[in-house]
């Protein structure tokens, strides 16, 4: 295992920079838009941006959450811009998106965490043209179900909760968050629908041992998920939490298939999947039918 402050020859990625990625990156920024992207430090940027994939962060670029492994700037809430839903429509135009994720930072000084601002954005970019699908990665709204009832009622195409890691970290990681009211998301979200599509995603090398990711993915399951994605911490900045442990392909590779095996419709594992890393290919496989699970091997 090599030592952790250098990563591991599987960690190496091979830096794919183009003119597209810096026209992405020139729209995104001519309409003041923030992506989580940019602001997690995200290793895939350049691939994605190349490929003209990009996720939205709604809601400011301030959090109201310490997670101790998150990189996205916390301090005092921007108030909320009526214009984002629009300016939005209008980069997803341009950018000629099919599949456009949103995320937010966490923003429980507002009422109703941010679920309007879903909505409003969901509701803005399906005007763009009926064949385009929308992604949601939500907050926990601090367990406010009527939150999640009404970003639910604006029927994006993906309905995300990350639960983010075991259940046994989250008092050191993650105090203000609760693993069992993520699960319940999860759980409401496949509740009201049986034909809404959910995802969650779990970050690995945080100091959980295979049993207990194992135990993670089990609990996802249970609470009706359709998609999985599990991914290598990486240490977006000195103020984060270091690695605690680089977790070896064959170990992604088994928790693929464990969650296939439990039925997931789609798992992606791998050192540099993220909940959105290849977003629309998750889409498609599931649209396409449950052979193509077969395919999500593990992304490197
Ligand atoms: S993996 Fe997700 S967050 Fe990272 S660059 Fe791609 S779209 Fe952005």
């Amino acid at each position: 295992m090599p030592a952790l402050n250098t990563n591991p020859p599987w960690l190496k990625k091979r830096l794919v920079t183009g003119p597209q990625s810096v026209k992405t990156g020139e729209i995104l920024s001519s309409l003041g838009l923030n992506t989580v992207c940019e602001t997690s430090a995200c290793p895939n940027l350049n691939e994605c941006f190349s490929n003209t994939h990009v996720t939205f962060l709604i809601l400011g670029r301030s959090c109201t959450r310490s997670c101790r492994f998150c990189s996205v700037e916390k301090g005092l809430p921007q108030a909320l811009d009526e214009s984002e839903p629009y300016r939005i429509r209008d980069a997803a135009s341009r950018l000629n998106l099919d599949h456009v994720v949103i995320t937010s930072v966490t923003r429980d000084d507002l009422d109703d965490g941010g679920a309007g601002q879903f909505v409003k954005v969901i509701d803005a970019v399906r005007e763009l043209r009926a064949t385009i699908t929308i992604e949601v990665l939500v907050p926990d709204f601090q367990g406010n179900m009527d939150s999640v009832d009404k970003v639910l009622s604006a029927s994006a195409d993906i309905f995300s909760h990350n639960v983010e890691t075991i259940r046994s970290l989250y008092p050191s990681l993650r105090q203000t968050a609760d693993y069992g009211r993520s699960l319940d998301i999860l759980r409401k979200a496949k509740s009201t629908s049986k034909n809404q599509i959910t995802k969650s995603g779990i970050m690995v090398g945080l100091g959980e041992n295979e049993k207990e990711v194992l135990e993670a993915i089990t609990d996802v399951s249970k609470a009706g998920c359709d998609i999985l994605t599990i991914g290598q911490y990486l240490r977006p900045g000195e103020a984060n939490l270091p690695v605690r442990r680089y977790v070896l392909p064959e170990e992604f590779e088994r928790y693929r298939k464990f969650a296939i095996d439990l039925g997931f419709k789609y798992a992606a594992s791998g050192p540099f999947v993220r909940s959105s890393y290849r977003a629309r290919d998750a889409y498609n496989a599931i649209m396409r039918g449950s052979d193509d699970r077969s395919e999500t091997a593990a992304y490197s």
